[in-house]
């Protein structure tokens, strides 16, 4: 089985509920899918074969409490914030976490809202350019030359960025966790994953465009894949540096009208966070 470390935060308060926080370590512990659960640091550790959404899903069903996801993976990360692109038309939004061990294989653990109900492919596209959206981003990332497959292909029978597909439910919602043997995190740092319209027949149909890109059609949803912190190297706790608290940033959008923040609020979580941290200079406004 192999596992991802996820570090999430969970809103307590000033103070730590040990009943509430045991409960919490039970049930995850009790999960076929989790290896270990500790409370670290102030925050709960969680090694799992899980994807990262049905993690914080549990945690917060038994605490009753909020939570987020503070780091993801141990050594090498990624993250891509996946969204239509388009002007005023961004109804699909999600993002994808990437984590490699050296030697190992990648993760890529996702969840998606706002797509239609079904299967969709899922690929690391060659570029990072989306100066015209999703339209720019360039063929399947593809360094042997071969022709499009499945994921279970070997290395010359696929694109190295082919992750077959991922299944939306009734709600619209996404949830996935991949495991892959070919593509790296190092590789893939600055190029782009796309979802697409249509599914990805993995290289198997009659249609002229099977070979590639699996007559998915065109992407529907993108976003650039950065360099993103593991666990243990992300401080953030009180605010990020548009001022918006981190609890308050799990209900906001991530961008727009509703990202702001009034200034009196900014600078009190400003204050709160200088108490906390005096070594980064932040909430500039
Ligand atoms: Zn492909």
């Amino acid at each position: 089985m192999l596992t991802s470390k996820l570090e999430v935060l969970v809103d307590f308060g000033p103070k730590v509920d040990a009943q509430v926080l045991d409960k919490t370590l039970n049930e995850l512990k009790s999960h076929d899918g989790v290896k270990e659960a500790v409370f670290k640091d102030g925050a709960i550790m969680v090694d799992t074969s899980l994807p990262s959404s049905r993690v914080l899903e549990m945690v917060m069903n038994t605490s009753g409490k909020r939570a987020v996801l503070q780091g993801f993976g141990e050594t090498q990360s990624a993250v891509a914030m996946i969204s239509s692109q388009a002007c005023c038309n961004s109804r699909v939004l999600g993002v994808i976490r990437f984590q490699q061990s050296t030697e190992g294989p990648l993760v890529a653990d996702g969840s998606i809202d706002g797509l239609p109900s079904g299967l969709h492919g899922l690929h690391v596209h060659d570029t990072g350019d989306l100066s015209q959206g999703c339209g720019s981003i360039g063929s399947h990332y593809n360094p042997h030359g071969s022709s499009h497959g499945a994921p279970s292909d070997p290395p010359h029978c696929r694109h190295a960025g082919d992750l077959g597909n991922i299944v939306a439910d009734e709600a619209g919602r996404a949830t996935f966790r991949i495991v892959d043997d070919v593509l790296k995190v190092w590789d893939i740092v600055g190029r782009s994953v796309a979802v697409t319209e249509r599914r990805d027949d993995l290289g198997r149909g009659v249609s002229p465009s099977s070979k590639e890109d699996g007559d998915s059609g065109s992407p529907i949803a993108c976003g650039i894949i950065a360099r993103s912190a593991g666990i243990f190297q992300n401080p953030k706790r009180i605010c990020a540096c548009d001022g918006v608290v981190v609890w308050d940033e799990k209900d906001r959008p991530l961008a727009g009208k509703g990202r702001r923040v009034e200034d009196r609020e900014q600078k009190r979580c400003c204050q709160k966070e200088t108490e906390e941290d005096h070594m980064r200079p932040c909430c500039k406004v």
